[in-house]
């Protein structure tokens, strides 16, 4: 009789384990209908907790996470320039310096948002970046100027630079010492120093080196006014030719 109802008890297990599992096992395969559907509707983007009031949409794409305030996502035209300057950095940039091993947080911003973020910032600024992250204000991505494509790609490029820097500090202090910068201070009888592509490279080294690799960039602009040194980094940090590296954007 004992053995009847150990026998009874152990069925009874069995059934609640296999009911359970069976529950377990459809609630896993709605979930991941659920996502199967939202990708395909193309709404795989991930919404983030609120910054400062602003809820976020995002989307990755290669080593990059592009964030945005919901409802006012970058315009297409802007997004495919986006999309090539990426594509640059991964591929075409020396592994190092490649956006696989610096992966970043580009975060663009509308009117409202941009002021939210920048209120501490005295100056007016188109752009900045800190650690890891690259804040994209309203006027450096639909600027009206005829040449914003070309304009927001140098941006991308330039603040992208700065990212670098800040996680490899040896390679900015070798850049500052071979262009020939004291310190911060410019050297008063060095003609090469000042081939720049830029007059704001001449405002300290971060900058030098960020404006001279973001202009060099576009194909459309010619490198003969730069300094020798200037031009052996530009093709230290990327991995193939200048004729395959450099866009045009229209
Ligand atoms: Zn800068």
């Amino acid at each position: 009789m004992e053995k009847v109802r150990n026998k009874n008890f152990v069925d009874l297990t069995k059934n609640v384990c296999n009911f359970i599992c069976s529950r377990i096992l459809d609630l896993i395969s709605v979930v991941l209908i659920c996502f199967l559907i939202l990708v395909l509707m193309g709404r795989a983007t991930e919404v983030v907790a609120r910054v400062g009031g602003i809820e976020l949409d995002s989307l990755k794409y290669r080593g990059a996470t592009l964030y945005w305030e919901a409802g006012n996502p970058m315009h297409n035209e802007k997004l495919e320039v986006f999309y090539t300057v990426i594509d640059s950095l991964t591929d075409n940039a020396r592994k190092e310096y490649s956006l696989d091993e610096n992966s970043i947080k580009f975060y663009y911003f509308t009117d409202k948002a941009w002021e939210y973020f920048t209120s501490d910032i005295d100056v007016e600024i188109l752009a900045y970046q800190a650690g890891g992250e690259v804040f994209l204000g309203p006027e450096s991505v639909n600027s009206d100027q005829i040449d914003s494509n070309n304009e927001l790609a140098v941006t991308l490029i330039h603040e992208y630079v700065h990212a670098v820097q800040s996680s490899h500090q040896d390679y900015i202090s070798y850049y500052a010492r071979d262009v020939g910068w004291q310190g911060n201070e410019k050297p008063e009888e060095d003609e090469n120093f000042y081939k720049v592509l830029s007059d704001y490279s001449l405002e300290n080294p971060l900058e030098d080196m960020a404006e001279t690799y973001g202009y060099s960039y576009l194909c459309g602009n010619n490198l003969e006014d730069l300094s020798e040194v200037r031009l052996q980094y530009i093709n230290e940090f990327w991995s193939v030719p200048r004729e395959e590296y450099c866009r045009d954007f229209h």
